[in-house]
């Protein structure tokens, strides 16, 4: 393959091969510097394919160009224009960054760490292992799921998506953490991120979207996460070196023995050992990989757990567990499910250089109310959406952690997709939030079997899905915060409060309105509303049509003292509207819609 008189060709080869997320990048920049490319986005991947015209490139370009032919992308152009913020560089960070990239959008990609360190092994449905060989994914990891293999570590996943990601012109930037957002200071300015270290040239950065997959922990504000509190159930994973010998090639795995299905294998395991499990699922990959839920009476009786604790934080905290107990334990369960046949049972380090053993707490499982939400300042919109584990945090016995999270990554690339084409904005967020509904019971039994033909958009994936299962008006959890944060309209769908509003103003000279944004610059059109169900709050023809600000803030008072609506926009903000729709002022219609709805008018 490496042409001797072509270095790149070798630079290439480095990189597809490379096993540590610094050396990925390492080897990205080298490859750009080489070939002489800059950029970023689709036409950095265009200048690499030109450059790049040996056999071995050649085969990915063609599964790469594959699908950046998908309808759904418009050939790159269908978000082109829009900046996204992408936060984390977890397997769904990368993945949703992935589909914006391919929709054509400039992405940039932050993550706080500098290594991918989890050699935890993540289960794959037959769609998410479809999805990634579609990527490229065995030219990166030539053992990805050869045979009837349906599963890989977190970190090999991460690897092959931040090359894809790379390749396609997604910006990545490790060692930068986000930290909050800021408001465009003026008209003409953007949302942009406090960022760790603050000297980052990143803060200049100025984005319309913001995805976050900050994994369980990291949840932007303004979103609300509900707490599922279920049975107290105590994870253990652990991790062994796997030295591929013939002996461990030959033990068989164990895809979820649920106890239910297995009693006498729970049964012995507890005679002989001790040890009470309601499940565990080996996995082979890397390493020899195990993850079992204990029952807690077992974990006090091996002395795990040293004492007894009501809330199950400090019962799991570090000072009431014995770490070698559990060690013992870990290896223990892992040397009977695999009958004593894996020989030399040794622990995989973990990145702090200790033996990777975890014990996390099950029973209560967050997910956030809502999928997505808009915010507007100084009149620039900013969709944030949630995708991965911040969105909903898995089980991760059952699997479904990475699965469901591809599903969100390509739930949210669609409605940034929706976002770019100007479909007003709580058509938007009701549409997303219409496709969250179904996330948590999503199987491969209940999804689409072909999944061949999946693809960003939610009706390959989701059968009968219903888009409008939740209307503009529901949509909740949007409320308001700093300066302005857009509100779902309390009682009325978009359209429905537009035709409300030009039948309340109807025949009121110099008022036409037509949208929520310039008709009501002059202040005429607000004045018509109230006088139109309140002719004893205001006199509409006594208003001077010259001073919209003075008239605003006229019927701003009026509205508040009078009726109880308070004021979403300034009277100047109110007057100098231009552009699309504002949220704000839907939000703020919509209260006189909830009040006046019912009077005669
Ligand atoms: P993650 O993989 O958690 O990625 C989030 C990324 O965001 C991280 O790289 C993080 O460093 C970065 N980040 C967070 N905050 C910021 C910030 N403010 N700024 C910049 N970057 C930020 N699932 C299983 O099925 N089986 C397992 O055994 C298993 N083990 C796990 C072990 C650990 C320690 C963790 C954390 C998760 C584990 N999971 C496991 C869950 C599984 O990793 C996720 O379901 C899957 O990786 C998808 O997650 P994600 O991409 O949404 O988030």
């Amino acid at each position: 393959f490496d042409s001797p008189g072509n270095p790149a060709h070798a630079i290439f080869e480095r990189f597809l091969r490379a096993g540590e997320c610094q050396e990925v990048l390492g080897c990205f920049v080298e490859l750009c510097q080489q070939l002489g490319l800059q950029g970023t986005g689709l036409q950095l991947y265009h200048g690499l394919k030109a450059a790049l015209n040996y056999w071995n490139a050649k085969a990915l370009w063609s599964k790469l160009d594959k699908k950046a032919g998908h309808k759904d992308y418009d050939q790159g152009t269908a978000c082109a224009g829009t900046k996204c913020l992408v936060v984390g560089a977890g397997p769904c960070g990368l993945r949703a960054a992935i589909e914006l990239a391919l929709l054509g959008a400039h992405v940039v990609l932050l993550e706080k760490r500098d290594s991918f360190s989890r050699n935890n092994v993540l289960h794959l449905w037959p769609f998410t292992i479809h999805d990634l060989r579609a990527l490229g994914a065995k030219k990166f990891y030539g053992r990805f799921c050869t045979g009837t293999l349906d599963h890989i570590s977190i970190r090999q996943l991460q690897l092959i998506l931040l090359k894809v990601a790379l390749l396609l012109g997604v910006e990545v930037h490790i060692n930068v953490r986000f930290e909050g957002l800021v408001p465009p200071a003026g008209k003409a300015g953007g949302w942009q991120a406090v960022l760790q270290p603050s000297s980052s040239p990143l803060t200049q950065y100025k984005f319309d979207v913001l995805i976050s997959a900050g994994g369980g922990k990291f949840v932007p504000e303004g979103f609300k996460r509900k707490e599922t509190r279920g049975k107290l159930a105590i994870g253990i994973t652990t991790n062994f070196i796997n030295r591929h010998s013939r002996a461990e090639v030959e033990v068989a795995e164990i895809s979820g023995v649920a106890r239910i299905y297995n009693q006498k294998f729970f049964q012995n395991l507890y005679n002989k050992t001790g040890i009470d499990l309601e499940n565990i699922v080996y996995y082979k990959d890397d390493t020899h990989y195990f993850v079992m839920t204990a029952k807690k009476q077992s974990l006090l009786k091996k002395g795990v757990i040293l004492q007894d604790k009501a809330d199950i934080e400090s019962l799991l905290s570090p000072e009431n567990v014995n770490r070698d107990a559990l060690l013992s334990y870990a290896k223990e369960a892992a040397n009977f499910s695999t009958n004593y046949c894996l020989p030399e049972l040794e622990f995989a380090l973990n990145h702090r250089g200790l033996p990777d053993v975890d014990m996390f707490d099950f029973t209560c499982m967050t997910r956030s109310e809502n999928a997505a939400l808009v915010r507007e300042h100084n009149g620039s919109r900013l969709l944030l959406g949630l995708v991965g584990d911040c969105l909903v945090e898995p089980f991760w016995p059952l699997g479904t952690g990475v699965a469901r999270g591809f599903l969100a990554a390509f739930d949210a690339a669609w409605m940034v997709r929706r976002w770019a084409a100007g479909t007003p904005p709580l058509e938007v967020l009701a549409e997303r939030e219409s496709i969250y509904q179904h996330l948590s019971q999503t199987s491969p039994d209940n999804t689409n079997k072909n999944i061949t033909q999946y693809s960003i958009d939610p009706a390959t994936r989701y059968p009968n899905i219903n888009l409008q299962a939740i209307k503009a008006s529901q949509v909740p959890g949007q409320r308001k915060s700093d300066h302005r944060l857009s509100m779902a309209a309390p009682g009325a769908v978009y359209e429905e409060l537009l035709s409300w509003c030009q039948a309340s103003t109807a025949g009121y000279p110099g008022v036409a309105v037509t949208n929520f944004s310039t008709s009501w610059t002059s202040g005429l059109a607000l004045c018509a509303l109230i006088h139109h169900f309140r002719p004893d709050l205001v006199d509409f023809d006594s208003v001077d049509p010259q001073d919209a600000i003075r008239t605003h803030q006229l019927m701003l008072d009026i509205a508040e003292q009078e009726l109880g609506i308070q004021p979403v926009l300034s009277s100047a903000e109110m007057a100098t509207m231009t552009g699309p729709d504002h949220l704000d002022l839907i939000t703020y219609l919509s209260h006189f819609y909830q009040v006046f709805r019912t009077s005669p008018g």
